[in-house]
């Protein structure tokens, strides 16, 4: 590890939104910090491919609550810009393709469901979500089509409770030049040391080890910030070990979403940020977002178990599903119009196994556990440590600054208050 010290006040076990955050903060304060990150890039859940045809979003892109996600305020003081139309799944399809009644049923039919969400969710047990729904309803497919681009997960593995405590605003924009890309030139100022995955923590003498693929360091406090199937699959050894959180990572597991990318001919036929959606009979069907910010491409979304099923098929496979899913839709000869850009695989992604957290049903509690301090020195931080905006970019972000203030806390270091 050359240029780099041996010991650090402040170790930051991660570089995507949750470790950016925390480096961000500390970053003023006179503390020695170090970012460790296992890939060769920042951003982890977080990256924008630069096509010719405009910055693609490979995992997230939405500044979800942007009313009050404090990252808007940071992308402003970037001087990026901020797209605030409103997102496509705020507005009505196509009614050539889509009665105008039914929408209007398929609509009421899913804001009747969120409300019994809502109701079970008051009960003192849990239950999966998909006890809400009506039997043999017939917008039940759609309802769980869209859990699973949501949640990750359909509806029998959703939990309620955990479900009814995520806060969403619903007002939703977007960063034309990339969410992933606002993160790597926030990283660009920070500490950090790629390519250095974290192997072992050892918190049980004064000062902590952490042991990486590239050396040992020690430091006086430690943020950890992976993914929780990673932190379940032990991927850092504890020493002591610490079986409630791991525990708590594995009742908080990465549900399956992933995006494709279609370059589109003829694109002008359609209004910009059209949205259509493959089926509304079946499930395992994609969501198509065609001309995000007016740009000549499709942006397919796959959630739950078909983004899982679907990524052992890789790009072409997804590009074929797409195709067939939009030649049922808009005839055969869109088939000659679309052009494969680029598809993500969070799930075989090893720095990731996964896009976004769900709790287990009857685990709700558990983001709680894992986002308690360990002897107030050795910190957890994530998406999933988030109570109310758990699998977002704003929730780990917060999460990581509010673990960052903690750390400085321990060398006597009051950071500015929280966004
Ligand atoms: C397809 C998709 C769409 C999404 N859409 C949105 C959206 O529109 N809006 C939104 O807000 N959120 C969205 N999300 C969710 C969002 O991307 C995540 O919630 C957020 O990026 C998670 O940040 P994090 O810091 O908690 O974790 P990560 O981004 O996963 O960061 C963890 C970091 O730890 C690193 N790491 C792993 N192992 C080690 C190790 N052993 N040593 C060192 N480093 C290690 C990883 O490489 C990674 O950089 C989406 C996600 C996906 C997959």
């Amino acid at each position: 590890m050359a240029n780099f010290a041996s010991h650090y006040d402040v170790i930051i076990v991660g570089a995507g939104a949750a470790g950016v955050a925390a480096a961000h903060a500390l970053a003023p304060a006179p503390l020695n910090t170090l970012v460790l990150e296992a890939r060769n890039r920042p951003g982890g859940r977080a990256l924008t491919y630069s096509d010719p045809l405009g910055s693609i979003d490979m995992g997230a892109g939405w500044l979800h609550s942007a009313d009050r996600n404090p990252l808007v305020a940071v992308a402003q003081k970037q001087g990026l810009t901020i797209d605030r139309s409103p997102p496509p799944w705020q507005k009505p399809m196509p009614a050539s393709l889509y009665p105008v009644s039914e929408q209007r049923e398929s609509w009421a039919a899913m804001e009747a469901y969120f409300a019994r969400v809502s109701e079970a969710a008051k009960a003192p047990i849990d239950r999966p979500a998909a006890d809400c729904l009506e039997p043999d309803h017939r917008w039940n497919a759609m309802i769980n089509t869209v859990s699973s681009f949501v949640n990750g997960v359909e509806l029998e593995g959703l939990s309620v409770k955990d479900f009814d405590a995520y806060h969403d605003t619903e007002v939703n924009w977007r960063l034309p030049s990339g969410y992933g890309a606002f993160f790597a030139d926030l990283a660009s100022a920070l500490p950090i040391l790629y390519d250095c995955p974290v192997t072992a923590i050892d918190h049980s003498g004064a000062v902590m080890r952490v042991e990486t693929a590239r050396g040992t360091l020690t430091t006086q406090s430690v943020i950890v910030t992976l993914p929780t199937n990673l932190l379940a699959r032990e991927v850092i050894r504890f020493t002591p070990a610490l079986p409630d959180h791991l525990s708590a990572a594995a009742h908080l597991p990465l549900g399956y979403a992933n995006k494709l990318f279609l370059a589109l001919k003829g694109a002008e036929e359609f209004d910009p940020d059209t949205r259509l959606i493959g089926s509304r009979d079946r499930s395992a069907t994609a969501g198509y977002h065609l001309r995000p910010f007016g740009r000549a491409m499709i942006e397919v979304y796959f959630g739950g178990a078909l983004a899982r099923d679907i990524e052992g098929e890789g790009e072409a496979g997804m590009a074929d599903f797409a195709q067939a899913e939009l030649v049922a839709l808009l005839g055969s000869g869109m088939k000659a119009r679309l052009r494969l850009i680029k598809a993500s695989r969070w799930a075989s992604d090893p720095s990731a196994l996964g896009a976004y957290s769900h709790a287990k049903i009857g685990y709700w509690q558990q983001r709680q556990i894992l986002a308690a301090p360990v002897a107030e020195r050795l910190f957890f931080a994530g998406e999933a440590c988030s109570a109310h905006d758990f699998s977002t970019v704003h929730g780990a972000w917060q999460t990581g600054r509010l673990s960052a203030r903690q750390a400085a806390r321990l060398c006597q270091v009051e950071l500015e208050p929280q966004d």
